[in-house]
């Protein structure tokens, strides 16, 4: 291992997997209806690029509860949507995007310490990167439940690392996301932003905001490079 082991951060939806959007989508309707009782969607929602409570907020609010409703309603919510994704959760071997899993081979096999950073509530998260056979590649994670927006989980991740010994203060340290919003992440973390266009965010809407990579999909992706 080098004196300054890398770190590689990677996002979850778009980035490591597509498509399993649908299920996670339902999972949040039906927990917000077992336990308020109110019919809420996401239909109007951006979800992509989000953290699970605030789109679990957006619907609860849109369905007509208060404020305070919402406070109350949001830990039994959060424990429902996550039991049910993990008991429905199929197959999702087949949603893995292109060059995921040579790239998560390479990493493993440098052993260099890959993890999540990721909007999914952590069983969630957890359970598609399992159901996807790719859950072994990752130390570690943070999680919708562990910060307001997904610059404070790539920090809470680096946090993390440090405390483990795993990086230094000179380690490379690099976000994979398919969303502006983990462009802003890694940029607030004074950390490389490695933009993947596999989600539904355009190539030109990503390169406004100047990620140090952009790149069409992970194969051939110049790991190399991005730990220069
Ligand atoms: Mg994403």
């Amino acid at each position: 291992m080098p004196a300054s082991p890398p770190l590689l951060l990677f996002d979850i939806d778009g980035t490591l997997m597509r498509k399993s959007g649908p299920l996670h989508r339902q999972v949040l309707v039906d927990a917000v209806k077992l336990v308020t009782g109110l019919d809420a969607t996401t239909d109007h929602i951006p979800v992509q690029g989000m953290l699970d409570r605030d789109i679990l907020a957006w619907m609860l609010r849109d369905a007509g509860a208060t404020p305070s409703k919402i406070k109350q309603a949001m830990p039994q919510v959060v424990q429902h949507a996550q039991a049910l994704y993990t008991a429905r959760c199929p197959d999702l071997r087949r949603k893995v995007c292109p060059g995921v899993r040579a790239l998560l081979q390479k990493v493993s096999r440098r052993q260099i310490k890959a993890g999540l950073v990721t909007g999914n509530l952590s069983q969630i998260g957890w359970t598609k990167v399992e159901n996807a056979g790719i859950a072994h590649h990752f130390a570690f994670g943070a999680f919708a439940e562990e910060g307001k927006d997904r610059a404070t989980l790539a920090r809470r991740a680096i946090a993390r690392a440090r405390r483990e010994n795993w990086i230094t203060r000179n380690s490379k340290i690099a976000l994979f996301g398919d969303h502006e919003n983990d462009i802003l992440a890694a940029k607030a973390n004074g950390i490389r932003s490695v933009a993947v266009a596999t989600g539904i965010s355009l190539p030109s809407a990503l390169a406004l905001l100047q990620p140090d990579f952009l790149l069409t999909d992970l194969r051939d992706c110049p790991l190399e490079e991005i730990l220069a």
